[in-house]
């Protein structure tokens, strides 16, 4: 009997894909009608927090914090000690930008260096030299690893796709009340390009169904910016070049619009002053208050489960400036 010959599923034939069969659009008028509803409920759980503490900011990772944990988002709040997974998945997204615009040269470490020394990124440059042996070595293999999945997986990223590495988007809702806000990864094709609008997060680690999330919140505030949904939204995982693509519909960013509806009530209550809760959690133990919460001490002991076990710490996020504070 031969081997199987069914396609590899990489980016590379997504993108293929997307090209030789454009997806329909999400309906419009759905796609109006959820914005609409998101915007009108977003706005009057804004209006329930009292002024001083305003602007109040919705990024991704805040959402899943909060959901998670309202102690762990407090504690999260200030700015976070770099630590080799925040540095593998800072390397991991230039990397990809690198590939993506100008192609990567044979030496990893080298690439990188020049990419964070061409972005002022003196506190990432200082940490890996301050790293061990051990560490630096983790470091640029993963690099290599990287780089090697993006030839193969990825291959040349046609410039019609028009690749815009961390596009920044920040929404305001209710007069600037709320920002709700975003980095895509990698955004390619979309409006004004003549190509399918795409957005790619990238992870340092391996695939795991929990950045379906992550990804509908992507498309809802690029719908919300552009009026318009992109057609779709993929997870990258550089350690096994897997990939977690997600269609986007009415319905899938109407989910998204209440899950964040969800997280935004918390927040407005922390925000107005209520204590927040404990909650254990397969992050404690990547937790800044893991030391002063014995709940979360607690859970440390417990049988872990799968799914706790595909919770990689290099799934944290890179925090901007501005979203930083509540
Ligand atoms: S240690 Fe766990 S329970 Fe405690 S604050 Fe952190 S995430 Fe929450």
């Amino acid at each position: 009997m031969p081997p199987p010959t069914a396609e590899r599923f990489t980016v590379r034939a997504v993108l293929d894909r997307l090209l030789a069969e454009p997806p329909p659009p999400a309906d419009p008028t759905e796609v109006a009608a959820v914005l609409a509803w998101f915007t009108e409920e977003a706005e009057a759980r804004v209006a329930r927090c009292p002024p001083e503490a305003l602007p109040l900011r919705l990024p991704k990772a805040r959402i899943e914090s909060l959901l998670a944990c309202e102690r762990m988002t407090v504690a999260k709040l200030g700015a976070l000690p770099l630590s080799e997974a925040l540095v593998r998945g800072r390397c991991t997204d230039l990397l990809v930008a690198q590939h993506a615009l100008t192609g990567l040269t044979a030496d990893a470490e080298d690439d990188l260096r020049s990419a964070l020394s061409a972005r002022a990124d003196h506190d990432v440059l200082a940490w890996i030299d301050e790293a061990d042996d051990d560490g630096r070595d983790r470091l640029w293999r993963h690099a290599g690893l990287v780089r090697e999945a993006l030839r193969t997986g990825w291959g040349p990223i046609d410039s019609a796709w028009w690749a815009r590495p961390q596009e920044s988007v920040r929404v305001p809702v209710a007069d600037g009340a709320l920002v709700l806000s975003c980095t895509f990864d990698l955004a390619l094709g979309g409006p004004g390009t003549g190509r399918p609008w795409v957005l790619v997060e990238v992870k340092a680690g391996t695939a795991r169904d929990g950045n379906r999330s992550d990804l509908l919140w992507y498309s809802l505030v690029a719908a919300l910016r552009h009026r318009r949904p992109p057609d779709l939204v993929v997870a990258w995982s550089a350690a096994d070049d897997g990939l977690v693509p997600v269609p986007i519909t009415a319905g899938s960013l109407e989910a998204a619009g209440r899950r964040a509806l969800a997280a935004l009530d918390r927040l407005v209550e922390l925000a107005a002053g209520r204590e927040p809760e404990a909650r254990p959690n397969p992050r404690c133990r990547w937790c800044p208050d893991i030391d002063r919460c014995p709940p979360g001490l607690a859970s440390l002991d417990a049988p872990r489960t799968v799914s706790d076990r595909t919770y990689l710490d290099d799934e944290q996020d890179w925090v901007a400036d501005d979203e930083a504070g509540w």
